[in-house]
C-alpha cells in the first residue's frame, strides 16, 4: 500500500480551489489528475521581460514589464479589436489591443487616469506602438519580480496559462517534506537541490540542476524497480531445464544458423540450466530469425520434460508463429497447439485437456493461453513475442502461474538503442541478433520528391502488374488518430479509383474484425495493395510484398521508419522503399532520410535516432514518447541514466528489502513514480 505521507500528493485535482467538472476535463487531458501530476507539470520553456522605466527603453518584440496610464478606451466598428490607448512616464503612447471577448475584462482592468503595471510583448501596429493581450495588468506593483521570469505550461483547450500556474501553485503548497532518497555522495557533487526544493526551483526558472534532480528521481524509481524484479526472480524457484539434443538433432532447418542466433540460444541454453528463472530478452530486427531461436529453446525445455508456451500480441501473429512452428519442427515429432480467444467449445476443452496432462507439449496462442482456466502440467518456458507491447507487470503476471516460475524469453523487433534497452528491460538479460541470414537482398530505398507522386502511381501500376504486391504509408497529418484518418481515407480512395478492388485499408479507428478481415485478404494475396496508417500490424509477414512507398516520410522518426521498411525485403525478389518527402524539409529530416537511405541496421539507425531526437531537444521538451519516462527528456536519458541504474544496482545489493533509512525513503520514491510493482514485491513476494 501506498504510504500515508503521500496521500496528499496523490488526492485528486478536484479538491484544490476553483476545480469543477468543466476544469476537470481539460486537465484529465493533460493527464494531471492528481496532485502529484500537477507538481510535476514542469514548464515548457521561460518567458523572460526586461522591466522597463518608459518605452523608449524597450525595443520593438521585447518581453517588457512596464507602468502605463490609460488615457482612452477605443472601440472600433464593427469587429474590429478593443484598444485601450496608454501612456509611459514620459509620455509615449502605447495602444493595449484585445480581441473578442477579451475586450469585457479590458474595460475593467484598465480605468482611465489610474496607473497600471502591464507585462507584455511590445509589438508596433503601422505607426503606434501596441501590446496585444497583455498577460498581466495590476493595480500593485508588489507581485512584479515573479513576471519577470515566468513559466509556460503545456496546456489544453480550456485552460490558461494563469489557470494552470494557478493549480500547480496549490500543489506545491502541498507538498511533503521528504526523506532523501539520493546517495549523499552524489548529490553533493552534482550540486542538486534535495527533492522539494528542486521541485519548487523546477517551476520558477530555469535551473538544469533541478531538473536534472527530479529527472534522475524518475530514473531511479524505474531502475529501482526493475533492479527488485531482478532479486525477486533470482530468488524465486524455477527449474533447470537440461536438454539431452534428442529433439534439437532432428531438425532439418534449411539453412546453417548464423553466429549470433547461436550465440544467442547458447546464452539461452546456459540460463535455462540454473534453478533461477530465466529473464531474457532476444533483440533482433525484422527477419533477423528469431523464431528459430525461440524454436531451439522451446524443444530444450521439452527434451527436459517440460512444456514451453509461445505467446503473441495478436490472433494472426499467433498463427503465423504456429504455423512455421509447426513446419519446422514437424520432424520432431513434437505436439503443438495453437490457442487462441477465438477457440470455443469441444476443440478448446480437448487442448486444456493436452495442456494439463501433458500430451501438448507446445501451444502458442494469445492472451487466451495464460487464462486462469488453463493449467499446465509443467510449465518450463515461457516465450513472449512483441515484447513492448506488455509493461512490466504485465509480464510479470504472466510468468507467476504455479509454485514453479517457468523460465521466460521475451522477444522484440524494435533495435532498442542500448540505454533505452536499460530503461525499458533492465530486469532482463540481452541476446541481441545482430547479424542477418546471409543472402538477404539489400531493400533499394529512394527519396523522391512528393511532386512526382504521377510517377509513382505509374511506378506502382507496372508493380502490382508483375502480380507482386505493394504497401502505402498514409501522411502523417499530426498526433490526431482522426486526421491520420482521414488522410489515409482520401489517400484509400485516389487509388481504389486506379486500382478498384485490389486495394484495403487499414487504420487504428477500424474494428478489430474489419481490420483481421482486411489483413488477411492481403496476406492471402487476394488485395495487391495494403493502404495504411502507420498501424501495420508489427511482425506481419508477406513475402510477396516487395514495394513500400510511404509519404511525408519526413515526418516520421527514424525507428518508424525503419520499422516500416522492414515489411518488405522478406522475399526472394528485391524490395525498394520509396520515400516521398515534401518541398521544406528541416536540418534533421534531411539527415534522416540520407541514414535511411545509407543503412538497413536497425541498431545503428535506433542509436541514430536517439542522437537526433535528444540533440535537438530544447529544455523540458519532453516528447520522450516510446520512453517509460515522463519527467526526464531524452537528453537527460542518455546522460543519467546510466548513473541511476549502477545506483540502483547498489542500493539494492546493499539494502535488498529497502529496510534502512535510504531505503526507506526509496520505498517512496517507488510510489511517488508509481513504480508499485516494484515495491510490492518487498512484501514476501
Ligand atoms: P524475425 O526475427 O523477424 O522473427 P524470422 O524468425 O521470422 O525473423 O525469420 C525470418 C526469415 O529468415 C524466415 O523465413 C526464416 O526461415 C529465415 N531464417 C532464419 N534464420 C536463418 C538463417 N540462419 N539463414 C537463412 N535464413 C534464415
Ligand atoms: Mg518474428
Amino acid at each position: 500500500m501506498r504510504p500515508e505521507r503521500l496521500n496528499l500528493l496523490f488526492s485528486d485535482t478536484e479538491s484544490l480551489d476553483g476545480v469543477g467538472p468543466k476544469l476537470k476535463k481539460p486537465l484529465d487531458k493533460l493527464g494531471l489528475t492528481r496532485l502529484r501530476d500537477l507538481a510535476y507539470h514542469l514548464p515548457d520553456r521561460f518567458v523572460d521581460r526586461r522591466a522597463v522605466a518608459n518605452l523608449d527603453e524597450a525595443q520593438v518584440g521585447e518581453q517588457i514589464v512596464v507602468a502605463l496610464t490609460p488615457n482612452e478606451h477605443r472601440l472600433t466598428s464593427g469587429r474590429g479589436p478593443y484598444r485601450v490607448l496608454a501612456s509611459d512616464a514620459v509620455g509615449n503612447v502605447c495602444a493595449l489591443t484585445y480581441f473578442g471577448r477579451a475586450s469585457y475584462t479590458a474595460k475593467k482592468l484598465l480605468p482611465v487616469g489610474e496607473l497600471r503595471w502591464i507585462a507584455g510583448r511590445l509589438d508596433q501596429y503601422g505607426q503606434m506602438l501596441q501590446i496585444v493581450h497583455p498577460d498581466h495588468v495590476e493595480a500593485e506593483s508588489t507581485g512584479l519580480l515573479t513576471w519577470l521570469s515566468e513559466p509556460v505550461y503545456a496546456l489544453a483547450e480550456g485552460l490558461t496559462q494563469p489557470r494552470v500556474a494557478g493549480l500547480i501553485g496549490q500543489a506545491l503548497a502541498h507538498l511533503p517534506d521528504l526523506p532523501e532518497w539520493i546517495e549523499p555522495g552524489l548529490l553533493a557533487r552534482m550540486q542538486w537541490p534535495a527533492w522539494r526544493d528542486a521541485l519548487l526551483l523546477a517551476h520558477r526558472g530555469a535551473h538544469p540542476a533541478a531538473r536534472d534532480r527530479l529527472a534522475y528521481d524518475e530514473l531511479l524509481a524505474n531502475s529501482l524497480a526493475l533492479m527488485l524484479v531482478r532479486e525477486n526472480n533470482r530468488a524465486r524457484r524455477g527449474q533447470p531445464l537440461k536438454g539431452d539434443g534428442s529433439l534439437r538433432d532432428r531438425l532439418r532447418l534449411p539453412f546453417p544458423l548464423t553466429g549470433a542466433q547461436r550465440r544467442s540460444i547458447g546464452e539461452i541454453e546456459g540460463d535455462l540450466a540454473q534453478s533461477s528463472p530465466m529473464l531474457r530478452l532476444l533483440q533482433g530486427d525484422v527477419g533477423a530469425g528469431k523464431t528459430v531461436v525461440a524454436l531451439e529453446a522451446m524443444l530444450l525445455a521439452v527434451e527436459a520434460g517440460a512444456q514451453a508456451a509461445m505467446l503473441a500480441p495478436t490472433e494472426i501473429l499467433a498463427r503465423q508463429h504456429y504455423d512455421t512452428l509447426r513446419a519446422l519442427a514437424a520432424p520432431t515429432g513434437v505436439s503443438i497447439a495453437l490457442l487462441t480467444g477465438r477457440d470455443k467449445g469441444r476443440a478448446r476443452e480437448s487442448i486444456l485437456m493436452g495442456l494439463l496432462d501433458g500430451s501438448i507439449s507446445m501451444v502458442v496462442g494469445t492472451h487466451a493461453i495464460f487464462q486462469d482456466s488453463v493449467s499446465y502440467r509443467n510449465l518450463g518456458l515461457v516465450v513472449i513475442d512483441e515484447q513492448h507491447r506488455f509493461g512490466v507487470g504485465q509480464r510479470l503476471m504472466l510468468t507467476r502461474k504455479g509454485k514453479v516460475t517457468p523460465h521466460c524469453l521475451a522477444m522484440t523487433a524494435t533495435p532498442i538503442p542500448r540505454t533505452l534497452t536499460l530503461a525499458q528491460y533492465g530486469e532482463m538479460d540481452v541476446s541481441r541478433l545482430d547479424e542477418m541470414p546471409p543472402g538477404r537482398q539489400p531493400i533499394d530505398t529512394r527519396v523522391v520528391a512528393a511532386d512526382r507522386f504521377a510517377d509513382v502511381v505509374a511506378g506502382l501500376e507496372r508493380h502490382l502488374a508483375t502480380g507482386q504486391q505493394a504497401y502505402w504509408v498514409c501522411p502523417m497529418v499530426r498526433e490526431s488518430e482522426t486526421e491520420d484518418m482521414a488522410a489515409a481515407e482520401a489517400r484509400y480512395a485516389t487509388l481504389k479509383a486506379r486500382f478498384g478492388d485490389a486495394v484495403v485499408l487499414v487504420h487504428g479507428q477500424l474494428r478489430p474484425e474489419d481490420k483481421d478481415a482486411a489483413m488477411e485478404r492481403f496476406a492471402s494475396g487476394q488485395a495487391k495493395l495494403l493502404v495504411a496508417t502507420t498501424v501495420i500490424e508489427v511482425g506481419v509477414d508477406v513475402p510477396n510484398a516487395t514495394l513500400m512507398v510511404i509519404e511525408q516520410a519526413e515526418r516520421f522518426g527514424l525507428a518508424q521508419l525503419h520499422q516500416l521498411r522492414g515489411r518488405v525485403g522478406r522475399g526472394s525478389e528485391k524490395s525498394v522503399c520509396l520515400l516521398l518527402r515534401g518541398e521544406t524539409l528541416s536540418e534533421t529530416a534531411r539527415e534522416r532520410l540520407a541514414l535511411m537511405r545509407e543503412t538497413q541496421d536497425g541498431f545503428r539507425l535506433a542509436e541514430e535516432d536517439l542522437r537526433l531526437r535528444g540533440g535537438g531537444e530544447l529544455l523540458g521538451t519532453r516528447q520522450s514518447g516510446d520512453t517509460p519516462f515522463r519527467v526526464a527528456s531524452l537528453e537527460q536519458i542518455q546522460r543519467l541514466l546510466p548513473l541511476a541504474h549502477d545506483d540502483a544496482r547498489l542500493l539494492v545489493e546493499r539494502d535488498g528489502g529497502l529496510t534502512g533509512e535510504r531505503g526507506d525513503a526509496a520505498r517512496l520514491l517507488l510510489y511517488l513514480f508509481e513504480r508499485d510493482w516494484g515495491a510490492q514485491l518487498l512484501r514476501g513476494g
